[in-house]
């Protein structure tokens, strides 16, 4: 890595793959890691923005030590002086391809996919760490993994998610029993099977995993879930009908679920969330608040 440039302003950096990557002063200055500022470990900031000069400039950035570009010293015009690793200033430049690059991309499932979903071992996920880190992978890229081997027994649900984290109580519990019930009249004890839907969107923190273990069929031997792949369908519905795409994006719909024990949730978000790559680039674009011209922003 070296450094190619270093202005009032801008401070360009070149890496060893040929990126480049630029840092303004005022961002620098905002994210100083120095323990006056704040400390990194703990996560605590005592810097505040009210006493940032808004026109604070770049007086000098240099290699800390001499031959090696693990960590760049850098001097602003109001004295101050912070030291930044590379490796953290890599992983946090933030022009837009280097967002691009890092921003989550999911996988939309394919035909082979929906034919032979993945599959993962009980025993393995939970006896070894390897094969948790395949299941956790492959619930971030498509959203859907079974798991096969489980003990039928009341109580394997729990030990399983706390082997992933911890488990969001909510008013079902901690585990909610689905039992088939033809004389109970709730989606609990349904026999009859429910259209695909999203889970449980009137919370306002919706819950990140979900998860099911049938320990038992019904009598009929029927039950089989049905699952879809929410980005398809968005992506399908952006293709088709770009501008009913935006509308669910850009307006919120409140979901609401009203139980009779008067536990009333509502939670209010748009049908379909995007990432913040368009409203990132949208606002370098309309604000001026890095006092720079818009093309040495892009
Ligand atoms: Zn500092």
């Amino acid at each position: 890595m070296k450094i190619l440039s270093c202005n009032d302003s801008i401070l360009k950096l070149e890496w060893s793959d040929g990126h480049s990557s630029r840092y303004h002063a005022i961002w620098l200055r905002d994210n100083c890691r120095c323990e006056i500022c704040g400390d990194p470990a703990i996560g605590r900031r005592n810097l505040r923005l009210t006493s940032l000069d808004l026109d604070v400039r770049l007086v000098r950035a240099e290699f800390c030590e001499p031959g090696s570009s693990n960590s760049i010293a850098v001097t602003w015009s109001d004295g101050h002086q912070g030291l930044f690793d590379s490796a953290w200033l890599r992983g946090n430049a933030y022009h837009s391809e280097h967002r691009e690059k890092r921003a989550y991309q999911p996988e939309l499932w394919s035909d082979g996919f929906r034919k032979d979903p993945v599959s993962m071992d009980f025993n393995a996920v939970m006896g070894q760490d390897a094969s948790l880190l395949d299941l956790l992978h492959s619930l971030k890229k498509r959203g859907l993994c079974f798991v096969e081997g489980a003990p039928a027994q009341p109580g394997t649900l729990e030990l399983f998610a706390s082997r992933i984290g911890f488990i969001q109580e909510n008013n079902f519990g901690r585990v909610q029993d689905l039992v088939a019930d033809r004389t109970q009249r709730s989606i609990a004890n349904d026999v009859d099977a429910l259209k695909p839907h999203t889970d449980e969107p009137y919370r306002a923190s919706p819950p990140g995993i979900l998860m099911f273990h049938c320990i038992e069929t019904d009598e009929t031997g029927d039950g089989a879930s049905i699952f879809l792949d929410g980005f398809e369908a968005a992506e399908s519905l952006r293709n088709v009908d770009p501008g009913g795409f935006e509308t669910l994006v850009s307006h919120n719909q409140a979901f609401r679920r009203h139980f009779e024990d008067d536990v009333d949730l509502i939670a209010e978000f748009p049908v379909i969330s995007t990432d913040d790559l368009a409203i990132y680039a949208a606002l370098e674009l309309t604000t001026g608040w890095l006092h720079q011209p818009v093309s040495n922003m892009t």
